[in-house]
């Protein structure tokens, strides 16, 4: 027979004992009043074990289970048991779900958690800042009251959710969000919207460029196709005619050149496998080598003037620096007019070395000056063609100095000219050997 039942009968067995013991002494009544006290005892303590169930029910801590006497105290202890083990997988449980959570909210996607009529149940930090969600006021509330655009509406109700839906952020025009819907358990959405600005600021770079260069490389090609179709129609063309062609045709070949060369040192510069190379440039000697290219492109027509107050070289790449600082010069030789002055200067400041281009030329307006380092943006295309521009010459000069950890200043007033400067931070200078 099983404990409980064996604790149990003993003790009305007891009682019904003690009644009967009673009957031959004390007679029939007192026996049976006997046994009615003993079972009326009996009522209370179970009554009393009861009411303690009771009262640990309404407020079931481990900690708090009633100890229990007798056939109850077996049942407590079972209690206390189930109880423990019920905390102990709660905690598990509360653990895992707070673990979840923290990865959702480490997650740098946004995501919103929706029930079976579409109404949010949780967000994270990242879904909150993208579609403006509080934690306070938007739980419980339909995702169609807070996402406001019918694309989203006809996504989310067309059930078709294999593509990402591409939306414009009602909280910034500026940024672009591919929102994906992942159905789960019953009836159950995960929203995950993702920030994608960045990546298609970079396809329209990537289209722009594309498009740019094609136009670029259209011109000459046309003019040159021309050309020879010309020379092949015209048999009889003159000497001198067929030279002024040959001479144009040229132009336009070395155009090309030109573009060419220009975007394979853009390709160079932006090439992650191509590493900055670090050795000692004597900058002096370059920035003469290039002044007296500068005469050459000039052919008198500039007064070039060099101030070298400096004789500091430079850890770098000596090919990148002749491209980035030669650039600033025949910008200053192209964009001066005839007679015009320009002066090239290398010193030190506060520790940094600053190569500076000042020339009294026509001058930038301000609004073109933070865009002119764009490839192919240029303040005036047919003055920038026709003195060989290729329109990737600043953009150059940005990466060169970018890799170069140094940065490009540029000061200009219209009609009095421009000043371009390079500036190289104190840990790039070096002593050269014609300064030792
Ligand atoms: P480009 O081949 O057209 O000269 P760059 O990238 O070298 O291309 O320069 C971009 C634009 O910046 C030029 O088209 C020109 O409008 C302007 N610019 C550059 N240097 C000067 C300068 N020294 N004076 C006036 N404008 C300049």
């Amino acid at each position: 027979m099983p404990e409980f039942w064996s604790r149990l009968l003993g003790r009305f067995g007891l009682i019904a004992l003690i009644a009967l013991i009673a009957w031959p002494i004390a007679g029939a009544v007192w026996a049976l009043g006997l046994l009615s006290l003993g079972l009326l005892g009996e009522l209370i303590f179970h009554l009393r074990q009861l009411q303690q169930l009771n009262q640990w029910l309404a407020n079931p801590l481990v900690r708090a289970v009633p100890e229990g006497r007798g056939v109850w105290e077996d049942t407590f202890v079972a209690l206390y048991h189930l109880a423990r083990r019920q905390s102990a997988s709660q905690q598990q449980l509360s653990k895992a779900l707070s673990r979840f959570q923290r990865a959702g909210e480490a997650m740098p996607d946004g995501v919103v958690m929706l029930d079976a009529g579409d109404q949010i149940e949780w967000f994270n930090p990242i879904a909150a800042q993208q579609f403006g969600l509080h934690l306070e006021t938007d739980i419980g509330h339909p995702i169609t009251y807070l996402l406001r655009q019918s694309q989203f509406n006809e996504y989310l109700s067309a059930h078709n959710y294999g593509e990402p839906l591409i939306l414009k952020s009602t909280r910034s025009t500026d940024a672009t969000l591919a929102i994906q819907l992942v159905p789960f358990g019953d009836d159950l959405k995960l929203l995950i919207s993702r920030d994608i600005t960045r990546f298609e600021q970079v396809e329209t770079m990537r289209r722009d460029f594309i498009a740019n260069v094609s136009h670029e490389l259209r011109t000459p090609l046309t003019v040159v196709g021309g050309f020879l179709e010309s020379l092949q129609d015209y048999t009889d063309l003159s000497e001198e005619n067929r030279a002024h062609f040959f001479a144009l045709m040229r132009d336009q070949t070395l155009r090309m050149q030109r573009l060419v060369e220009d975007l394979l040192t853009l390709s160079r510069l932006e090439s992650a496998a191509n590493p900055l190379q670090e050795e000692s440039v004597d900058v002096p000697k370059l920035i003469q080598q290039l002044h007296q290219e500068a005469q050459s492109l000039s052919q008198g027509r500039h007064k070039i003037r060099l101030e070298m107050a400096s004789d500091t070289g430079l850890l770098g790449s000596e090919s990148e620096l002749r491209s980035g600082l030669g650039n600033l010069i025949s910008n200053a030789v192209r964009y001066t007019p005839l007679g015009g002055e320009i002066v090239v200067r290398w010193e030190e400041v506060n520790g940094e070395a600053r190569f500076s281009v000042k020339d009294s030329g026509i001058g930038i307006e301000p609004q073109h000056i933070p865009r002119l380092t764009e490839r192919f943006y240029r303040v005036d295309r047919s003055r920038s063609r026709e003195t060989g521009g290729t329109g990737l010459g600043l953009s150059i000069v940005k990466h060169v100095l970018t890799r170069h950890q140094s940065r490009l200043e540029i000061a200009s007033e219209v009609g009095q000219g421009s000043t371009f400067s390079a500036v190289f931070p104190a840990s790039r200078l070096v002593k050269t050997v014609a300064a030792a």
